[in-house]
C-alpha cells in the first residue's frame, strides 16, 4: 500500500475544517477503506493496478470542487466551508478523485468523458451518490460525470458482465477506440445508447 502523506494550505476562516477532514488517524484508515472499495470496483486483478509510491490528499483553497493530478488529491476548503456537514459528500468526492488516481486511461488516448464516467460509475456503486444526480438519457453517451456513469452501469446490467472493470482492464495497455465496447459486449455504443434511451 502506497505512503500516505496530507497537505494543508487555507486560510484562517477554514482552519476549523482542517480537523474535520484530517481527524487523526480517522482519515488514513478511512482513505484506505475508499482506496480498497475504487480497487475493487476497477481491477480484478491486481498485476493491472498502478503502483503509487505516495499518495498526497491535500486541503487547499481554491475555486471548485477537487482536482487530481497524478496521485495528489486536492480538495477545495472554499467547497467544504459550505457543505462540510454532507460527510457523504467529503467520502463522494474522494472516491471520485481516488478513481484518477487508480484508472487506466489508454495511455493518456481515453477522452475525458469515458475517464470522468468511469469516476462517476465507481461512486454510484460505492453509494455515495449526492441528492443533484439525475439519470441524464439525452445529448450524448460520453458527455462525462454522472451522465455517463449511469449510462456504463446501465450496460453493465444488462451485459451481465464486469464490463466497466473489463473497460478500465483493457485501457491499460491499449489505445482507446469506442469499438472496444462492441468487442466487449456485442453490441456497439450507439446501440446501448439508444436502448438506455428508451429504458
Ligand atoms: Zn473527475
Amino acid at each position: 500500500m502506497s505512503e500516505l502523506q496530507f497537505v494543508v494550505d487555507v486560510p484562517e476562516e477554514h482552519a476549523y475544517l482542517i480537523p474535520l477532514v484530517f481527524s487523526g488517524s480517522q482519515v488514513s484508515s478511512l482513505i484506505r477503506d475508499l482506496n480498497s472499495i475504487v480497487l475493487s470496483l476497477l481491477y480484478s486483478d491486481e498485476r493491472f493496478i498502478p503502483r503509487v509510491n505516495k499518495l498526497t490528499i491535500g486541503l487547499k483553497h481554491f475555486k471548485g470542487v477537487a482536482f487530481t493530478s497524478g496521485s495528489a488529491v486536492m480538495l477545495s476548503s472554499e467547497y467544504f466551508d459550505h457543505i462540510y456537514t454532507q460527510s457523504k459528500e467529503l467520502h463522494g468526492v474522494l472516491v471520485h478523485e481516488l478513481v484518477h488516481v487508480w484508472q487506466s486511461n489508454g495511455q493518456n488516448t481515453l477522452e475525458s468523458g469515458v475517464i470522468e464516467g468511469i469516476a462517476d460509475y465507481v461512486r454510484l456503486k460505492a453509494g455515495l451518490v449526492p441528492s443533484h444526480w439525475k439519470q441524464i438519457k439525452t445529448g450524448k453517451w460520453n458527455a462525462g460525470y454522472n451522465a455517463t456513469g449511469y449510462f456504463l452501469d446501465f450496460v453493465q446490467n444488462q451485459a451481465k458482465i464486469p464490463f466497466v472493470q473489463q473497460l478500465n482492464e483493457t485501457m491499460w495497455n491499449q489505445p482507446w477506440d469506442p469499438s472496444i465496447i462492441e468487442k466487449m459486449t456485442g453490441k456497439s455504443v450507439e446501440v446501448w445508447w439508444d436502448l438506455y434511451q428508451k429504458s
